[in-house]
């Protein structure tokens, strides 16, 4: 398995942050409403992911980590209405060849808990009884061990840890319903409570990106037919960390799309006097036919099948609310 794992893993796991963004996704996928994340040393160490949800029954704990074995998809059909948000049934086999990876799981039915542990080349997948509460805990140590020319790629702790951070947040600002933990070094360091009720998502907003955001975010709501377009704009630049506030979620995806990028900025040159780059919080939400998502999941582009529409349903629905707080 392992040579053809590890040459595939290159593709999926290039960092932390992606093993991080892979196992939340599961977790997700799993109906977890509360993810506690633990990492040590930027994650080269040790990327632990414990989650609530609906967890992996005994017989089908070492099936969830050889290659594509997915539990998402049965059809051909499932493929194109793809809801859960990993499909291609190969990050845990990916990780699990490039690292030392536990998966520990318990669901309602089982009173008891059982454990699957995998080291690189080696598949060590014995069941091992355990004691977990209901849910799934994936545990990677040293990333990268058996793949020097890949650990070398790795940069400091601190960049590696900003980037899992953004990855949680991205996934933190598409899913209010979920309670977030980060940990960094044993160390607490950011905590996403959940929030169910709308007029309370701006508090989620704040907690991730920052209260100077939340304060001069102007909340944005429009809709046309079938397409609506909410969130939040600032038009100051503010935000709490390096990286700029600038989050775009096509029905519920997270996406750098030059379209919509271009609209936003296009809004603020209109309407603002001096150069000010664009901070949003914004989800767009069109019907799935309209819209295809599935164009390079990596590069987070989507292609609209009425572009210029859209493009300017967004630029005027956010040179609006510009507008009318213009300084
Ligand atoms: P995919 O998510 O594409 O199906 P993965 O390699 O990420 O593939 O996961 C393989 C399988 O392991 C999943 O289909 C799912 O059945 C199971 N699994 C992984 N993580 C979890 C989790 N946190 N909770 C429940 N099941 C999980
Ligand atoms: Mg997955």
């Amino acid at each position: 398995i392992s040579l053809a794992n590890q040459i595939a893993a290159g593709e999926v796991i290039e960092r932390p942050a992606s093993v991080v963004k892979e196992l939340v996704e599961n977790c997700l996928d799993a109906g977890a409403t509360h993810i506690v994340v633990d990492i040590e040393q930027g994650g080269r160490r040790r990327i632990r992911v414990r989650d609530n949800g609906i967890g992996i029954p005994k017989a089908e704990l070492p099936l969830a980590l050889s290659r594509h074995a997915t539990s998402k998809i049965s059809s051909l059909a499932d493929l194109e209405a793809i809801q859960s948000l990993g499909f291609r049934g190969e990050a845990l086999a990916s990780i699990s060849s490039v690292a030392r990876l536990t998966l520990t799981s318990a669901t309602a039915e089982q009173t008891d808990a059982w454990q699957v542990w995998v080291e690189g080349r080696d598949m060590v997948a014995e069941l091992a009884p355990a004691s977990h509460p209901q849910g799934t805990t994936v545990d990677v140590q040293d990333l990268f061990f058996n793949t020097p020319a890949r650990r070398k790629f790795l940069r400091t702790d601190k960049t590696e840890f900003n980037h899992i951070d953004e990855v949680l947040r991205r996934i933190a600002l598409a899913r209010y319903d979920v309670r977030f933990q980060l940990h960094h070094n044993d160390k607490l360091v950011r905590q996403y409570t959940a929030v169910e009720q709308p007029e309370d998502y701006l508090k989620r907003v704040a907690q991730v990106c920052g209260t100077p955001f939340s304060q001069e975010a102007i909340s944005v709501e429009s809709e046309s037919g079938a397409v609506r377009l909410w969130g939040w704009i600032a038009p100051a630049a503010a935000c709490r960390h390096q990286a700029d506030v600038q989050y775009f979620y096509v029905n519920g995806r997270m996406m750098r799309d030059r379209l919509l990028g271009h609209a936003v900025r296009q809004a603020y040159t209109d309407t603002l006097p001096e150069d000010r780059v664009p901070t949003y919080v914004l989800y767009l939400e069109l019907p799935p036919q309209d819209v295809d998502v599935n164009v390079h999941p990596a590069k987070h582009e989507v292609r609209f099948h009425q572009a210029r529409l859209i493009h300017d349903f967004v630029l005027h629905a956010t040179r609006q609310v510009l507008t009318a707080h213009a300084p």
